[in-house]
């Protein structure tokens, strides 16, 4: 009896033991299989050059850009793995955590071989604008082929956990909250200034959406842009006036102060505030009243939230890398941040929300800037290249339209006529590969072929491949010298493998994160296999991304 009784005993002190390891393994274990946040704040600011970080720093304040450097993790040597460096692929790759190779966003606009027409990236004739009188205006994410994050985590939580997107631009918006959104929403410039939808998402907008239209808010951006502090405190960057910028119309010179009223009618109206850092203003206005009216971030399901932040593109483009409009839009910037950041902490909560920072793609310097300063760089004229190749093609081949579009600094040949003349294809590539390498100013030519059976894993071909999608990119591939743009003589823009489009800031912060940096390369496709491992959902299908698990808690 007694010897039963020590069994029962001895079995249940075992029965015990063993539920309390279980607890204990229990617990332990979901505090390393996921973290929980209420929000997950994605944010890009187009244009982005990492060094606009450490270039700006000192005239930061503690809120915005450092609260992130200092409180959250840095990944200070973080890279795009593809060309062309443009905004529709920049934004799809940090989403979707793949390159165009697999999501399919080549480039803003491509050539679509097969309708033989051009396509934009947003664009879909089956949709109609929602909260615009525009015609153009119809957008949706159909032509991204794989998911982002956030549409993994609609499937994870039943569609309970919302996306929202938000931006100037429409690819801004559309791309990072994916294919199951709950909405995306961009700026009406022209004669609305107004954000708006599409029917992809809704039928109308919602009423926080309509108040905040006719709120005006728009038109109390349309003031003068004066630099934020004194502009002989503008040490980082270069002379107000100088000969390497645009400028708007109806200005002659590219120097502050900007009266936006005046200009407004000479620059397409309303699309004067994308231009300015007023553009950021108003994003970050509407991103607060999406946080509150869309009540994000509030239970324990995880919701997403993508802000981009557009206008730095435009005043990039128009003034250039250099420039004092560039310098005071990061100041001013970092200042919206700040406020959007003391939303999110009063309304989600401190250590309640995580969030990422990254940029679509960097910038070059304005190359007439650059030679200036003897390094080597130029601009291309694409209509004399083609006037060049065509001619040669027709001595060669004694055909005048063999090749059918040059978009992206890719060569699309027409097969028919290929066909036609009997000539193969691959030996009119390989024709092409020696004669374009001659032409000034090109560094490197591939055929569709290298593309398809290379395996490169280092260098310029490699992210050529990243970005070659087979579907939907050229026959002929071309690489122009490193700072030589098909561009106007003011201005920087961007598209390029070089560094100084591929290096951009990638900031983490938050619930889930660690404090700290590093200067090891990460690549912009680790973003949202990092974000999904801490939520603990399912990759984007087609993310090729690595987890980059020294920024998880
Ligand atoms: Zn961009
Ligand atoms: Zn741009």
């Amino acid at each position: 009896m007694r010897f039963l009784l020590s069994l029962v005993l001895g079995f249940l002190l075992l029965n015990c033991n063993a539920q309390n390891n279980i607890s204990e393994t229990k617990t332990q274990t979901e505090t390393v299989l996921n973290a929980t946040p209420k929000l997950v704040v994605g944010i890009v600011v187009d244009q982005m050059r990492y060094d606009y970080l450490t270039r700006f720093y000192s005239k930061y304040g503690n809120g915005g850009f450092k609260r992130l450097i200092n409180d959250g993790y840095n990944c200070k040597n973080n890279h795009y793995n593809y060309v062309p460096t443009y905004t529709g692929p920049g934004h799809a790759s940090i989403f979707t955590g793949t390159s165009p190779k697999n999501h399919g966003i080549i480039a803003n606009y491509w050539y679509d071989k097969f309708n033989k027409e051009d396509v934009y990236c947003a664009g879909d004739s089956s949709v109609v604008p929602v909260g615009s009188a525009s015609k153009s205006e119809r957008m949706s994410p159909y032509r991204m082929k794989t998911t982002t994050f956030a549409d993994e985590n609609r499937l994870f939580t039943q569609m309970k956990g919302k996306t929202i997107g938000i931006s100037i631009k429409d690819r801004g918006a559309i791309l990072p909250a994916g294919h199951s959104a709950n909405a995306a929403y961009w700026f009406r410039g022209r004669d609305e200034g107004n954000f708006i939808t599409s029917s992809y998402y809704m039928d109308n907008l919602p009423k926080w959406v309509q108040d905040f239209n006719v709120s005006n808010a728009a038109e109390s951006y349309l003031r003068e842009w004066n630099t934020l502090y004194d502009i002989n405190t503008y040490t980082e960057s270069g002379s107000d006036l100088n000969t390497f910028e645009g400028g708007f119309k109806g200005k002659e010179q590219a120097i502050f102060p900007y009266d936006l009223a005046t200009l407004k009618d000479k620059n397409r109206g309303f699309d004067i505030i994308k231009a300015t850092p007023f553009g950021n203003s108003i994003v970050t206005d509407f991103a607060i009243q999406a946080i509150i009216a869309e009540e994000l971030g509030l239970d324990s399901i995880t919701d997403v939230l993508t802000v981009s932040f557009s206008s730095p593109d435009y005043v990039g483009h128009n003034f250039g890398v250099n420039s004092k409009e560039v310098e005071d839009t990061y100041i001013r910037l970092d200042k919206d941040l700040d406020r959007l950041f003391k939303v999110l902490d009063e309304k989600v909560g401190v250590g309640q929300y995580t969030l990422f920072l990254t940029a679509d793609h960097g910038a070059v310097d304005v190359p007439s800037y650059l030679q200036s300063a003897k390094i080597p760089s130029g601009y291309f004229d694409n209509d004399a290249f083609k006037v060049q190749l065509d001619a040669f093609l027709f001595e060669e081949f004694r055909a005048s339209d063999l090749v059918e579009k040059i978009s992206n600094d890719q060569i699309f040949l027409n097969k028919n006529r290929l066909k036609q003349l009997n000539l193969n294809l691959e030996n009119v590539q390989y024709v092409i590969v020696n004669e374009v390498i001659n032409y000034k100013n090109i560094d490197k030519v591939y055929s569709s072929q290298t593309m398809q059976n290379g395996a490169f894993h280092s260098g310029i071909e490699t992210l050529l491949q990243n970005g070659y999608h087979q579907k939907r990119s050229g026959d002929i591939i071309m690489v122009k010298d490193p700072a030589v743009i098909s561009y106007s003589k003011t201005g920087s823009t961007h598209g390029s493998g070089s560094n100084f489009d591929t290096h951009v800031p990638l900031l983490f912060y938050g619930n889930g994160i660690k404090k700290g940096s590093t200067l090891t390369k990460t690549k912009i496709t680790d973003i949202a296999p990092t974000i999904s491992a801490l939520l603990g959902i399912s990759f984007p299908n087609g993310s090729t991304g690595n987890v980059l698990d020294f920024v998880i808690d």
